[in-house]
C-alpha cells in the first residue's frame, strides 16, 4: 500500500494535528512519523527521539550549516523546527510512507519539492476561539506561549487554499475517519 509516498499535515497550533496523526499511526497503515528536530523545550510527556529530537539552538544551527535539513523554519521567534534528510531516508528504507507534522510554510515547501509523490492536508479548526480553548485545555503551555500561537493563527489559516485537501476538525471522530480515508485512498492510488 503506497510506496515511498509522503503525507504532510499542517495547521495552526491547537487544531488537533498531533491527535489525528497519532490516531493514523495506530491504524496499521504502512506509515511512520517523521521526527523533526526542534530547539524548543519538551512539553508534557514528550521524549527525545519520539515526538522530536530536542536540540539546543547551537546544535540546530550546526545542522543547518552542515546541510542536514530538508527544510527548516523559525516557526516562532527563537524557536527552530526542521525536517532532517536522514528521517525521510530512514523511513523510506524501512519500506514505509512518511507522515509529516510541519508548519504551513514547511508544508507548502515539502509539497513543492515532492510534487505528486506527496499529499498535503490542512487541518482547519472550527474557529480561533475554539483554538484558544483547545490550547488552554491541553494544559501544556504558558499563557505567553498560547498568546504567541494564537497571534499567528490567522496568518496560518490564510495558507489553507495552498493545500491539496482541507479537513475541518470540529468533531474529532469525523475528522479522524476523514483523514484515514484520504490517506489510504492516496496510498492506494498509482
Ligand atoms: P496540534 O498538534 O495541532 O497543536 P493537538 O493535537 O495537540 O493540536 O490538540 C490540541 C488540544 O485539542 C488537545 O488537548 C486535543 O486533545 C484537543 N482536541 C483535538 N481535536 C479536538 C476536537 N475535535 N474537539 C475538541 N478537542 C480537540
Ligand atoms: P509544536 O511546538 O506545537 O510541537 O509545533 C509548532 C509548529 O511547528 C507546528 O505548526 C508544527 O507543525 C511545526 N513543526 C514541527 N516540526 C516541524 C518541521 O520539521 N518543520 C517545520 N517547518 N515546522 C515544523
Amino acid at each position: 500500500m503506497g510506496k515511498n509516498k509522503l503525507v504532510i499535515f499542517s495547521a495552526p497550533s491547537g487544531s488537533g494535528k498531533s491527535t489525528i496523526i497519532n490516531y493514523l499511526l495506530e491504524q496499521g497503515i504502512p506509515v511512520a512519523f517523521s521526527i523533526s528536530a526542534t530547539s524548543r523545550s519538551p512539553r508534557g510527556q514528550e521524549e527525545h527521539g519520539k515526538e522530536y529530537y530536542f536540540l539546543t539552538a547551537e546544535e540546530f544551527k550546526t545542522k543547518i550549516a552542515n546541510g542536514e535539513f530538508l527544510e527548516y523554519e523559525e516557526v516562532y521567534t527563537d524557536c527552530f523546527y526542521g525536517t532532517l534528510k536522514s528521517e525521510v531516508e530512514r523511513i523510506h528504507q524501512a519500506g514505509l510512507n512518511v507522515i509529516f507534522d510541519v508548519d504551513v510554510v514547511g508544508g507548502v515547501n515539502i509539497k513543492k519539492y515532492y510534487g505528486d509523490q506527496a499529499l498535503s492536508v490542512f487541518i482547519q479548526p472550527p474557529s480561533v476561539e475554539e483554538l484558544k480553548r483547545r490550547l488552554t485545555g491541553r494544559g501544556t503551555d504558558t499563557q505567553e506561549t498560547i498568546d504567541k500561537r494564537i497571534a499567528k493563527a490567522e496568518y496560518e489559516l490564510s495558507f489553507a487554499s495552498q493545500f491539496d485537501v482541507v479537513v475541518v476538525n470540529d468533531d474529532l471522530k469525523t475528522a479522524q475517519e476523514e483523514c484515514y480515508r484520504i490517506v489510504t485512498d492516496f496510498f492506494n492510488r498509482e
